[in-house]
């Protein structure tokens, strides 16, 4: 055979060999091409132009390495023969082996089957078909030794296996296979064109067939396989797909896991350290009469030491003549503001011009009315520019900021377009981060000649494992304290049955002079069932609360600003007892005298919406209520998250909760942050192994952060040969 060598080359790797000898495919050799890798999924012998279309189609197969990358999800284990007689009710795969007794059709039309029993040394099994009867039937003989591999199930206590695996076995017996079977993910359209688990199985092999190791180089340095016990990089790929043992399977996953996190720690932690040592930042080196006037006069509380030591990390970072990019996670409550109030203010006593962006309009109007309150008294300009500033205001605006003698720009995204041209800018805030797009981060940097600092800050905290492996890149500071004289909120879980109490409850409340939130689902904002159930619902609590004597505020997206805008201030002037609104006060609304929050429909918000609806209320010193309200039937995870919020008040721990619930990939604001897209792993089950990565990728980052020394320089190749890929140094 033309490629013999090739083949047991690699059965040094396979010491077991799945598929016959003439399934070796033909080696191909592609002109000009240096990574086989990259050849297109076609080239593969047994794909062709057809098959490929599919693959790619159905699979997102494009190239072999992507075929290499299509990972079984599971592997059949057939290296053990059990006895029949060893099967539990909890047995689930199982492989046996021994002689057809019985063979026969029974029953009529929807019930007919077919019926064998196979009989080992110890016991019989009943094996069942429902489709191919006939076919089966026909290659099946009675007094023939068979193996058989399936799933069990009972039926009537009796285990059988349906549909099983079976193949004919010589009478010298020699009964299992000796290897793991790869098993992996395909589709309907998939398998009707031939491309099955077991066919896709058959292609990885042969790509296998094809490899060498200098196509998948090693890439981690020698010290840390060793440190960590690692397995060499070829070795794994090749034991992912065919282990000849569970723990060779093991052993692979762990390595490929441990490489996927500890390349992602290592090219954020290059980023950061690249940014501390070459960056160049404007520099805040002075605390002027601004900053000192408004601490001393107008700061209407003190500061908590959370915000004192945020403020101080940040007062460092800008004086420090580098960039900052920091990430400011704090609770709900927690008093963020404030905090970016005095870093603006910081950056105005320096000569330099400030933006807060805000996600929604009505945040960044929010963000306005309360920051112009709280500086009325000093002589700095501050301006609001949204989406829907009229053309006056904003031409108005728009010189002013290039003129410089606009100091603080409050607004949204509007604020990231071309057209808007500052002057010096030197600080540039983002609150609630995550609804802001990568992209739109990215062009704030282009409006200075030197990138301003920038400091984002969270809206809900997400636990720190996935912080910093989210944000590897960016400083992080944590805000993990409240400010005083807060009581917490006491959340109860209550149902539809119990809706007139809760009702009374309210009432009750409002008679002690307090207000009341009741917040309706809105998964789509444009949904007309979901607005339908609103206006259902408003006109429920009016009926509850009728007027004169009570008022209540309406707030949903589909209201232009001004009647949004208009319901807010009557809620806020306490004009209004109750607001009825959909999520879109979910973020920033600040009205501290509203002491109960209802949520209607619970079991269909996220924990971190819980959390954060639930942060609209104990603003204030009062007592305040979250009730929690739900149909009668509940699923699992539903009545954990529900538990969850009534356990605890702390978003530290409910972040931790969701991430558990949920996994990374569904928490909001790490989206986007494409570095939790592992393949492999998962930065909740392999948190030890993250823990290892990061702290190896950090050590390599303190003592060669250039990756220059001779025992780093495969991570370096390998790193350069990633690059393009992602433009990492513009995030954030
Ligand atoms: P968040 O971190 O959720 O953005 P805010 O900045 O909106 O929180 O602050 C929540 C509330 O707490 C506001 O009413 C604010 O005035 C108040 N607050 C902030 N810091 C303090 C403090 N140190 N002492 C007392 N109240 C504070
Ligand atoms: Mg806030």
């Amino acid at each position: 055979m033309q490629n013999a060598g090739n083949c047991s080359k690699n059965a040094a790797i396979f010491p077991h060999q799945i598929f016959p000898p003439y399934f070796c495919p033909k080696l191909i050799t592609i002109a000009g091409s240096s990574n086989i890798l990259s050849s297109p999924i076609e080239y593969l012998k047994g794909v062709g132009p057809q098959r490929a279309e599919l693959l790619k189609k159905e699979l997102q197969i494009f190239t072999f390495k992507d075929l290499l990358e299509h990972f079984p999800y599971r592997h059949i284990d057939k290296t053990k023969v059990n006895l029949i007689r060893d099967i539990l009710p909890q047995t689930d795969f199982i492989q046996v082996a021994g002689r057809l007794t019985s063979l026969e059709t029974i029953g009529e039309k929807r019930t007919r089957r077919l019926v064998a029993g196979i009989r080992d040394a110890s016991g019989t099994l009943e094996l069942v078909w429902f489709q191919g009867i006939s076919w089966i039937e026909k290659m099946l003989q009675t007094g023939q030794l068979y193996r058989v591999y399936g799933r069990v199930s009972f039926f009537q206590g009796q285990p059988q296996i349906s549909h099983p695996e079976i193949e004919p076995l010589n009478e010298q017996g020699n009964e299992g296979k000796n290897f793991l079977e790869p098993v992996y993910s395909t589709t309907e359209k998939l398998k009707a064109r031939g491309l099955g688990g077991r066919q896709i199985a058959k292609l990885t092999h042969a790509l296998f067939m094809l490899l060498h190791e200098k196509d998948l180089p090693e890439n981690l340095p020698d010290h840390v396989l060793r440190s960590a016990q690692l397995i060499p990089r070829f070795r794994a790929f090749a034991h992912i797909h065919f282990p000849p043992t569970p723990e060779a399977y093991g052993q692979a996953v762990d390595r490929l896991k441990f490489e996927e996190l500890f390349i992602a720690q290592l090219r954020m932690g290059l980023i950061k350290s690249r940014r501390h040592r070459f960056s160049k930042g404007v520099v805040f080196n002075q605390v002027g009469d601004l900053f000192n006037t408004f601490y001393e006069k107008y700061l209407p509380f003190t500061l908590t030491g959370a915000q004192k030591r945020v403020i101080r990390e940040i007062r460092k970072d800008t004086g420090s003549g580098k960039q900052m990019n920091r990430l400011l996670q704090g609770d709900v409550g927690s008093g963020k503001t404030i905090v970016a109030l005095l870093i603006m203010l910081l950056a105005a006593d320096n000569g330099y011009q400030s933006c807060l962006m805000a996600p929604t309009e009505i945040l960044a109007q929010q963000h306005f009315n309360s920051l112009s309150r709280l500086l009325k008294d000093l002589p700095i300009g501050i301006r609001l520019l949204t989406g829907s500033t009229r053309k006056a205001e904003r031409r108005k605006v728009l010189e002013e900021l290039s003129a410089g003698s606009l100091q603080l720009l409050v607004g949204t995204h509007a604020i990231v377009e071309d057209t808007v041209q500052f002057n010096n800018l030197g600080l540039a805030i983002v609150d609630e981060q995550h609804r802001f797009g990568v992209a739109q981060r990215a062009r704030l940097w282009a409006k200075a000649n030197i990138p301003p600092h920038v400091l984002v800050m969270t809206a809900t905290p997400i636990p720190r494992t996935l912080a910093m492996t989210a944000y590897g890149d960016l400083d992080y500071s944590v805000m993990d304290e409240l400010p005083p004289n807060r009581k917490p909120i006491l959340t109860v879980h209550r149902y539809e049955s119990a809706r007139a109490q809760v009702m009374d409850f309210i009432r009750a409340e409002i008679d002690k002079r307090r207000q009341a939130y009741i917040i309706f689902p809105l998964i789509e904002e444009s949904e007309k069932m979901d607005y339908e159930n609103l206006m259902r619902g408003y006109e429920n609590v009016k009926a509850w609360f009728p007027e004169p004597k009570f008022w209540i505020s309406m707030v949903h997206g589909r209201q232009t600003n001004e009647v949004r805008e208009t319901n807010m201030q009557r809620f806020k002037d306490h004009d209004t007892q109750i607001m009825v609104a959909t999520t879109v006060i979910e973020v920033g609304v600040d009205v501290p005298n509203a002491s109960v929050m209802v949520i209607e429909s619970a079991e269909k918000f996220g924990l971190s919406q819980l959390h954060q609806l639930r942060g609209r209320v104990g603003r204030g010193s009062e007592k305040s209520f979250c009730i929690l309200l739900t149909s009668n039937k509940l699923n699992n995870e539903a009545r954990e998250r529900l538990n969850t919020m009534c356990a605890t008040n702390d978003g530290f721990k409910i972040a931790e909760k969701d991430l558990e619930l949920r996994g990374p990939g569904d928490i909001e604001g790490t989206r986007q942050s494409g570095m939790l897209n592992f393949k492999l792993a998962s930065i909740v089950q392999d948190k030890h192994w993250l823990d290892i990565a990061r702290e190896m990728a950090n050590r390599i980052i303190d003592t060669d952060p250039d990756l220059g020394s001779a025992e780093n320089l495969r991570l370096k190749d390998y790193l350069q040969s990633l690059q393009g890929k992602t433009a990492w140094s513009k995030i954030s």
